[in-house]
């Protein structure tokens, strides 16, 4: 299936990355992401379900600690 880029027309292909989301004024990197990269804009998009989970985890982690 080809995907394309919505902002540059351009090539999307699967990899996974790394990627650093900033939450609660404080910063948290995840490795082996799966995400859709463009190859001629090199943006990168993750799909909702991924990013609805990260979204979880991050609260989690920072409300347990805060318990
Ligand atoms: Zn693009």
């Amino acid at each position: 299936m080809n995907k394309k880029c919505p902002i540059c027309d351009g090539r999307l292909i699967d990899e996974k990355i790394s990627k650093t989301f900033k939450r609660y004024g404080k910063e948290f990197t995840y490795h082996n992401i799966k995400a859709e990269v463009c190859q001629s804009c090199g943006d990168k998009f993750l799909d909702g379900p991924t990013i609805t989970n990260i979204e979880r985890e991050i609260r989690e982690k920072v409300f347990e600690k805060a318990a």
